[in-house]
């Protein structure tokens, strides 16, 4: 587990890169073992048919391979070299979960390579370099960034806050109404996907800790989401923080 009362370290993308190549050639070596054990009763049936079978094995190894050095070159270079979108999907949808339970094997924590998974995300959505109009960017946050001790209910209504300052959310707003941008606080993953539907943004920028961002992520795609980690200096969901400088460097990427 991350330690909560530490800042959210700068996530690292080279970790699920290296567990990503690691998955990659056990993959190959899965597909190697499936072909090489029937070999032999397959040459009972028809004597071409180890070689068919090879050569489709073969061609799903070189898809393995040339995918992840694809996704390497892309993070490693920023740049859309060839369907980054569907690569984005991959990671997400098929890779993920196969470099979670690699990565839990090896004894490295989720969060840890849950943050690796959010800069390898984020790097992805980059390097596609979108342009979005100021009106179809939604900045997503949770309800933790708030101040505990604050009586108004910012939840839906970002603009009732008063901007005192003793937490994040005065920042947040402001950057939202320099950009004119739509923000959001959501209570939870169901009210986040609730404002994602009416709002119908292009992308979002969303704040949460590894988890919710994780999973946020994954329920988003095709949806490009930059999620930045928050701080939890008094333990999770509780006055955390985020630094509104890296919003709004992330804002400064994507909007047109
Ligand atoms: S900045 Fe806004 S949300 Fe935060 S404590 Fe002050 S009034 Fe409440």
């Amino acid at each position: 587990m991350t330690d909560p009362q530490k800042p959210a370290a700068t996530p690292r993308k080279r970790l699920f890169v290296a567990l990503m190549g690691v998955t990659c050639l056990l993959i190959v070596g899965v597909i190697y073992l499936l072909w090489w054990v029937p070999t032999r009763g397959l040459a009972n049936i028809h004597p071409d048919l180890p070689r068919i079978v090879g050569l489709v094995f073969g061609i799903l190894s070189g898809a393995a391979l040339l995918g992840t050095i694809l996704l390497v070159l892309t993070t490693a270079l920023g740049k859309d070299i060839l369907f980054t979108r569907f690569m984005r999907g991959v990671v997400i949808r098929f890779l993920l979960p196969v470099i979670e339970f690699f990565g839990n094997a090896l004894g490295i924590s989720k969060d840890t390579i849950r943050q690796s998974f959010i800069a390898m995300n984020n790097s992805l959505v980059q390097s596609q370099r979108l342009l979005v109009q100021a009106d179809r960017v939604l900045i997503l946050l949770p309800h933790c960034l708030q101040l505990f001790d604050c009586e108004i209910k910012v939840t839906g209504a970002i603009n009732k806050c008063i901007r005192c300052g003793r937490c994040d959310i005065k920042g947040l707003a402001e950057l939202a109404e320099k950009y004119r941008i739509d923000i959001s606080v959501a209570t939870g993953g169901t009210l986040a996907r609730k404002v994602i539907i009416e709002k119908r943004p292009k992308l979002v920028v969303a704040v949460a800790c590894e988890r919710d961002l994780t999973s946020g992520i994954k329920d988003c795609y095709p949806l490009p989401v930059i999620g930045i980690l928050n701080d939890r200096p008094f333990g999770p969901c509780f006055n955390t923080r985020v630094e509104v400088e890296k919003i709004d460097q992330a804002l400064r990427m994507v909007l047109a």
